[in-house]
């Protein structure tokens, strides 16, 4: 038995992910008066794109969010990774090896996205990296004075990576965008009307306009002795090789659904179903930003904005509905857009690793297992990962859907489950604070 105590908390509104989602909820959740408690496995709030710190500047509306978040009256807890959630709200947090009990009746996740993996022979190898990851590194002070770069993958985040990467001072050798330019083009048309979107693609395209941006062309291979050499592309009736000291590949996000998925909440085509007031289909669960549906910072803000005021009750703020119905717009033009192409499929050997955490290789899978049989066998995404990284992979692979997600859905010492683990009955009998409303 643990000598620690579990600390418990309660709130009428508990917000998961203190992302530009999860921040608009919780501040608007807070003007219906309640506690509202805002729990983020990150040290600082911000999510992926408002997080201060490093050589990031923030943009205005991300300051101003940041600003509303301190006054609100809303308890941000950092550094809480929830890691099981059960009807009712209860969740379980590892708040830096400790565990923290949370009751809240009305539970709004906003747990955002993560960057999409493609394997190709070679993409273990060191100087390989996600293009997020690359942005991360960089964001944080990475220099790569004179060193070749590829950066490789899709959509709209190849541009300001490129760019980002020649600032580092890099040698910026090539972008390679697998999606056909026709689509490119086509969603550079749709995308018209959002002035904002267009000027910023303007300028960092601008900002490495001497380097090529290929269109319907893709990484099939790196190859390096011990570390990233060289990169081999394809545009589908040309082969050639690229020397690079980093290989910067993404396609695309993903959704981060586990929270969604332990709740039961429903999901299709790989995003929550939610309601107009951003309602799961599991009572007194609702679900905002990028688990819906990739869509960008700004749908994000306002489907937290309509998700924090439906769940305390109060108006939803008069322009949120519009602003989400214009961006899911567009949202779903860049989906069209930037579809990864079948020939990526075939990209992988039998030696490609396709689950890195436990070493498994592609032909160690048949295609007509489904994802948890081939977790049993060889134990793809049973690793540190979970089948964060390999789970989308094998899903485009041979089409899998994700098994059943289990807790802890995050890497956790075994103690913050053991003092966690009793039930949380306990909290609403004997826990600080009065007793939830219900809801
Ligand atoms: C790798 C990457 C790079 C990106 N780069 C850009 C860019 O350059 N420009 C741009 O406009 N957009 C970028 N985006 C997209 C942008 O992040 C989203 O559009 C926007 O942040 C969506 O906001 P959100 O609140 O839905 O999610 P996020 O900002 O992702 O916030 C989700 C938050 O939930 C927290 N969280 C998740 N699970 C848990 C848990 N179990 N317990 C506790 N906390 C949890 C995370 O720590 C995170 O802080 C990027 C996205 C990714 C994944």
């Amino acid at each position: 038995m643990s000598s620690r105590a579990t600390e418990r908390l309660e709130a009428d509104v508990a917000v998961v992910g203190a992302g530009p989602a999860g921040i608009a909820a919780a501040v608007t959740a807070a003007r219906g008066g309640g506690q509202v408690l805002l729990l983020d496995e990150g040290i600082r709030p911000g999510g992926r794109v408002w997080q201060s710190g490093g050589e990031v500047h923030l943009p205005a509306t991300a300051r101003l969010w940041l600003e509303r978040l301190e006054e609100s009256g809303a308890r941000l807890i950092r550094g809480a990774a929830v890691v099981d959630a059960e009807a009712g709200g209860r969740l379980l947090a590892d708040v830096r090896g400790r565990a923290l009990r949370v009751q809240a009746p009305r539970v709004i996740l906003a747990t955002g996205a993560r960057e999409r993996f493609v394997p190709f022979p070679g993409w273990t190898l060191p100087g390989v990296m996600g293009v997020g990851g690359a942005q991360a590194l960089l964001a944080s002070g990475l220099r790569l004075a004179g060193r070749r770069v590829v950066v490789a993958g899709s959509g709209p985040l190849l541009l300001p990576v490129a760019a980002a990467m020649l600032a580092a001072g890099a040698d910026l050798r090539l972008v390679a965008e697998q999606a056909p330019g026709g689509r490119v083009l086509a969603f550079a048309r749709a995308i018209w009307r959002s002035p904002s979107r267009i000027s910023a693609a303007a300028r960092y395209r601008l900002r490495f306009r001497r380097v090529p941006y290929r269109t319907g062309c893709w990484v099939t291979r790196a190859d390096g002795d011990g570390v990233v050499q060289e990169v081999t592309l394809t545009n589908g009736w040309r082969t050639w090789r690229e020397r690079c000291d980093v290989l910067a590949a993404g396609y695309g996000l993903v959704p981060a659904m586990e929270m969604a998925r332990l709740l039961g909440c429903e999901v299709e085509n790989g995003r929550v179903v939610v309601d107009d007031e951003q309602r799961t289909t599991v009572a007194g669960v609702w679900c905002a930003g990028e688990p819906t549906g990739v869509a960008g910072a700004v749908a994000a803000v306002a489907e937290g904005e309509i998700a924090g005021a439906s769940a305390a009750g109060v108006a939803i703020p008069g322009r949120a509905h519009r602003v989400r119905r214009r961006e899911l717009r567009l949202a779903r033009a860049m989906e069209v857009a930037f579809a990864l192409r079948p020939e990526l499929r075939i990209v992988p050997d039998g030696e490609t690793v396709v689950c890195r955490c436990e070493d498994v290789r592609l032909a160690e899978l048949r295609p007509e297992w489904d994802a948890r049989h081939a977790k049993l066998v060889t134990r793809a995404g049973m690793g540190a990962c979970q089948g964060r990284v390999c789970g989308p992979a094998l899903e485009i692979l041979f089409g899998w859907e994700q098994p059943a997600v289990r807790p802890p859905i995050l890497p956790v010492p075994i103690a913050t489950l053991i003092e966690g683990g009793e039930g949380v009955a306990e909290v609403r009998g004997g826990g600080a604070g009065s007793p939830p409303p219900s809801g």
